[in-house]
């Protein structure tokens, strides 16, 4: 009953010897299930790491001969096979309170979206085929009808997201030219989107005008020279300039560009379709009123407040958008057909505004009422309790949720959901982090916030459907299962 100790000698030899071999192993009944499961090639291949891994701690010293049984090995196995079939995307609770999280993948979409990308995924479909005419179409052709029946442009084309529409916009319309923007507008969004380095990525000169705090008409008008291309306005998404402050809006900034012949391109971020203040949510320019207030391109995602899949929309003149469609980036950032079918199916859910609230699901979550949320907190918070333990007090409280991913940044909506603080009142940042892990850990891995000594759970993006699975999943861990 010794252990193996040391790294040479007879004893380690002869106990080496008694290594099984492998294709006995593996003909075990203990390991049928494991090769019927998995495949004799995986079975194969991880026994044999698994008994390397054996070897050389038997050599160390680490393990002993004694360990090595049939059952033990299947057990191993079957564990080491089970964690690398687990997808490595994982779905997440996300109650971090920011509900277009672009850690977390952003919009939610909702099942007529999920329909049409199944029927695209499965079936040939006349994605690049015109069906009136048997002759070859353009996959722009399938969407914009829609997108300019929602926007009022009068030309639309789709990219993989709205860094790559503005890249390609200014790419076909500004290249070895200048762009004129306002020095308040110059924003870097997460993840390396900065105007000023897409500007010289598309070959384009930037030129600033104005203060950060303060930019006016003369300032645009003194800086319109014979290498003007653009007049660019961009959606400061993720800041706000409060203050002192001066802004040229659009409609002051169209007639100015018109009387040199230039257009205002708007790269709009967040992009909404419709008026948000009739869900009692903070107002922000729609696309269409950009359009009427004079931009000749407006650009947006199609993942934040519009609610759809990941995807840059360019809307605007027939005559820009034909260049920009021209343009060979246009080939290379273009969108697959499964986010053409998700993005077709999300915006016509728009055509019945009446339901869209209901229907679209990130609208859905920003209009949650608080009274929902902290209905579920009161539901969930003996669960979390007996989770957290007793070192930890679990109380539901009012907090506020924000809409995320650059749009109105400065608002945020009252909500509801579960602090947990250490109950003797401490703040100590290690027990946080260590309850953070536990749940981060769950099977469904729950994802919140740490925040003055405390962790947050906003209960807005918790919706009932997934509620009993929340509460069963603590209440497993609880039991030690
Ligand atoms: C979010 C945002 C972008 C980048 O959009 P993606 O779809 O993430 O590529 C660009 N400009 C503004 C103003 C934004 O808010």
């Amino acid at each position: 009953m010794s252990d193996i100790k040391g790294s040479d000698g007879g004893e380690l030899r002869a106990l080496m010897a008694r290594v099984p071999s492998v294709e006995r192993v593996l003909a075990s009944a203990e390991f049928a299930p494991v090769v019927e499961q998995y495949g004799r090639t995986q079975a194969l291949a991880t026994l044999r790491t698994t008994l390397d891994t054996w070897r050389t701690d038997a050599q160390t010293g680490r393990a002993s001969i004694e360990a090595l049984s049939n059952t033990m090995l299947a057990h191993a196995v079957n564990f080491a096979l089970a964690k690398r079939a687990q997808s490595s995307v994982r779905s997440v609770f996300n109650l971090t309170g920011t509900v277009l999280h672009t850690n977390l993948g952003r919009a939610l979409l909702p099942d007529e979206a999920v329909h049409a990308v199944a029927h695209m995924l499965t079936r040939p479909a006349n994605l690049e085929f015109d069906l009136r005419t048997g002759a070859r179409g353009d996959r722009d052709d399938l969407i914009n009808p829609l997108i300019c029946e929602l926007t009022g442009a009068e030309a639309a084309t789709v990219v993989n997201n709205n860094a790559a529409a503005v890249l390609l916009t200014l790419s076909a319309l500004a290249s070895r030219k200048e762009v004129i923007v306002s020095r308040g507008e110059l924003v870097e969004i997460g993840g390396a989107f900065r105007i000023p380095d897409i500007m010289s990525r598309a070959g384009a000169k930037l030129r600033e005008v104005g203060t950060t705090n303060r930019t006016h008409l003369k300032d645009y008008e003194e800086s319109i020279n014979a290498k003007t291309a653009l007049l660019m306005k961009v959606h400061c998404s993720n800041y706000a300039v409060t203050g002192f402050t001066k802004e040229v809006t659009i409609n002051e900034l169209a007639p100015l560009a018109k009387s040199h012949d230039l257009p205002v391109a708007v790269d709009l971020g967040s992009g909404t379709l419709v008026d948000l203040a009739q869900w009692g949510l903070p107002r922000e320019a729609t696309v269409r009123e950009t359009i009427d207030a004079g931009a000749q391109l407006v650009t947006f995602s199609g993942d934040k407040l519009l609610g759809g899949p990941q995807a840059g929309l360019i809307v605007g003149s027939k005559e820009l958008i034909a260049k920009i469609k021209k343009h060979p980036l246009k080939r290379a950032l273009r969108v697959g057909k499964l986010t053409l079918a998700a993005l077709e199916a999300v915006l016509r859910l728009y055509r019945t505004p009446e339901t869209l609230a209901d229907r679209l699901t990130t609208l859905r979550l920003l209009t949650r009422p608080a009274d929902a949320m902290r209905l579920a907190a009161e539901r969930i918070q003996p669960a979390l309790q007996t989770l957290a333990g007793a070192a930890f007090s679990v109380t539901s409280e009012p907090m506020f949720s924000q809409i995320g991913s650059g749009a109105l940044p400065v608002d945020v909506l009252p909500s509801y959901g579960l602090v947990i603080r250490l109950a003797s009142g401490k703040r100590a940042g290690g027990q946080m982090n260590r309850i953070e892990k536990m749940l981060r850990e769950l099977d469904r891995p729950v994802i919140g916030r740490i925040a003055d000594g405390a962790l947050w759970l906003d209960l807005r993006c918790l919706e009932e459907s997934d509620e009993e699975m929340f509460i069963a999943q603590m209440k497993a861990r609880s039991e030690g299962a």
